[in-house]
């Protein structure tokens, strides 16, 4: 039975974050446990595309990014005050996190993707980083299917694990996916010793594959992961000093001593409606979110700020655009789909209520999520707004878990789909009044996306006129691989919510991810790393990997101060 037990660190929350600040404690020799509240492992890291975004990271024999085209290229995107000294450790101690976790074993590689803000000084196309594949069987068969595993839409069929260059391949429908498609679902059922024991692909991609890999590191140094276990509070001493966390656990309450310190890494507030009504001016809803349900509901947050915790950039979300379908087999639950790269394919245009654009489609999507906010705030029209594509769209594309026609013909959709989750006319006028949308706005709105396909200017916006657009664009669309003419019936709406990958603000904390308090002075034993404390962003995502980069970082900070301050430093 727990209780009265000590341990040098305590880890609240087992993602990115979390991980790498237990793994780094490890490794300087200290006593660890992770606690973790659910009753899966691995946070909304695992179900992520475990990106990481690492400016400088000097790999394949380095290259000529540097500490000041960072810090360049930072200073010219982010729009509200910042720390300082917070932003330039994340320049310069990711690098160094990147590299410990090589050196741990664990393979990582360069992904061809631009920066969010192409073309400011000092962006690149090489500072997002990631896992390839990871075998997962070696966490273990009593731990291999207890880590989160991604959702459906970031499987083939729901079912076969993708890698990045696999996704965008299908994604796509590039030469040659028929033939990945078909290696992916060969490789599964061959696999025959683990089809015996579980539906789970072994080959872990993605978040799973990061997640996966630091995790066996992890096991393979002996550290505790207690699952189902929440903080409740944290412990302090007279001086003020956290020194420890009180826990429940099957309603159970006890409590775990942290000699040297406690980190909080359990994610952001997005599953915490009045979180979110206290900070977002334009609060949205918890169930719009796309990380796991109910997970983040910023209880660490309200712990600290009990022993004097403050906050920073709280009044935003990693937005994303999302929309929502019934899950199929499943009675009563919803899914919620990603639309990221949907909304800005050619063939398409995306309105408010009022029936007018707003944004260039193809942004980044925090980005879009940015301009779904001011909009409501300028027009009151937003949150929803809509994704209106023709026919050519709907045959090749995704609009959210809409899969084209190609995987989902429309004799496939359910009954139930159609007037409800999306919608569908033979004219734009009768789209328009099944969706309550001004027909008068919509037409011009149309009009001008069908000049500007044939042009290839986007006067508006610049829609599909920047690297990162024409990434997620379509190379047969010409001149323009993000526009083109919205005219083959049938046409399509589908409602997008302003979702979220988890929220940017958090507790206030220092160079050292020491929690600060309302006086900017360290609350003394207490760290903060991940969704949990504020980005050193501020109100921008640099580029992909801009959430999971910084956790690790501060992950990995946290671990040597505290390693430091206990005397007990190795690497
Ligand atoms: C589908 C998807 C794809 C994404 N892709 C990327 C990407 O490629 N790159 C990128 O940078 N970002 C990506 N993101 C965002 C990214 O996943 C998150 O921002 C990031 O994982 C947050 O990491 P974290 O360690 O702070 O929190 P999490 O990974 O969410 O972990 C927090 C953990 O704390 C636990 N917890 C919560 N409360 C408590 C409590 N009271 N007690 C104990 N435990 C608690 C939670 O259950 C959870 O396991 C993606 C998000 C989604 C949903």
């Amino acid at each position: 039975m727990q209780g009265n037990e000590t341990f040098d660190v305590v880890v609240v929350g087992s993602g990115s974050a979390g991980a790498m600040a237990a793994l780094r404690a490890a490794d300087h020799g200290l006593k660890v446990l992770i606690i973790e509240k659910a009753h899966k492992f691995g946070g909304t890291s695992a179900t992520s595309g475990g990106v990481m975004w690492v400016p400088n990271h000097q790999l394949d024999g380095g290259n000529d990014d540097s500490r000041e085209k960072a810090l360049e290229y930072l200073d010219s995107i982010i729009g509200k005050p910042v720390n300082r000294e917070r932003l330039e450790a994340f320049v310069d101690e990711a690098p160094k996190m990147l590299n410990y976790l090589k050196g741990t074993g664990v393979e990582v590689a360069v992904a061809a993707w631009p920066d969010y803000y192409t073309g400011r000084p000092g962006s690149r196309d090489d500072r997002s980083i990631v896992v390839p594949t990871f075998d997962g069987r070696e966490l273990g068969d009593d731990r291999y299917a207890l880590m989160r595993e991604q959702y459906n839409r970031f499987k083939l069929f729901g079912r076969y694990a993708m890698d990045l260059t696999e996704t965008f391949a299908l994604m796509m429908q590039s030469k040659g996916w028929r033939g990945v498609a078909a290696k992916m679902i060969t490789r599964y059922w061959a696999d025959r010793s683990t089809r015996k024991v579980s539906h789970r692909d072994r080959r872990f991609t993605q978040g799973a594959a990061l997640m996966g890999s630091i995790y066996s590191q992890i096991f393979k140094r002996g550290v505790e992961l207690r699952m189902e276990t929440k903080l409740e509070e944290l412990k302090v001493d007279d001086a003020g000093r956290v020194t420890g966390v009180e826990v429940s656990k099957f309603g159970r309450r006890y409590v775990v001593n942290a000699t040297h310190g406690v980190v909080l890494s359990a994610g952001g507030f997005e599953w915490n409606q009045e979180l979110r009504d206290r900070f977002y001016p334009v609060p949205g809803l918890t169930r719009h979110s796309s990380t796991p349900e109910d997970a983040n509901r910023g209880e660490t947050l309200v712990a600290a700020e009990k022993v004097g915790a403050s906050t920073e950039h709280t009044e935003a979300g990693w937005w994303i655009p999302t929309m929502t379908l019934p899950m199929p087999k499943a009675s009563n639950f919803h899914e919620i789909h990603q639309a990221a790269f949907d909304v800005g394919r050619p063939w398409s245009v995306v309105v408010n209520r009022n029936g007018v654009r707003f944004v260039d489609e193809a942004c980044g999507y925090d980005q879009f999520g940015q301009a779904m906010v001011a909009d409501h705030l300028k027009t009151g029209a937003n949150m929803p707004c809509w994704l209106i594509f023709d026919a050519k769209f709907r045959k090749k594309f995704s609009a959210g878990g809409l899969m084209p026609t190609v995987h989902t013909p429309e004799k496939k959709v359910p009954e139930d789909w159609w007037g409800h989750y999306v919608f569908r006319a033979n004219t734009i006028e009768e789209l328009c009044r099944k969706v309550d949308l001004p027909y008068d706005a919509v037409k011009q709105t149309v009009a001008n996306i069908n000049e500007y396909s044939k042009t290839g200017v986007d006067p508006e916006f610049g829609r599909g006129m920047n690297a990162y657009d024409q990434m997620f664009g379509d190379p047969t669309a010409t001149p323009n691989p993000n526009l083109g003419p919205i005219d083959t019936a049938p046409f399509y709406a589908v409602p997008i919510n302003n979702g979220d990958l988890g929220t940017k603000g958090g507790l206030r904390c220092d160079a050292r991810a020491r929690v600060l308090d309302q006086e900017g002075n360290p609350v003394a034993g207490l760290y903060a790393a991940g969704n949990n404390s504020g980005t050193p962003f501020g109100d921008v995502y640099p580029g992909a990997g801009a959430t999971i980069g910084p956790a690790m970082t501060f992950g990995y900070v946290a671990a040597n101060d505290i390693a430091e301050r206990s005397g007990n430093q190795r690497a």
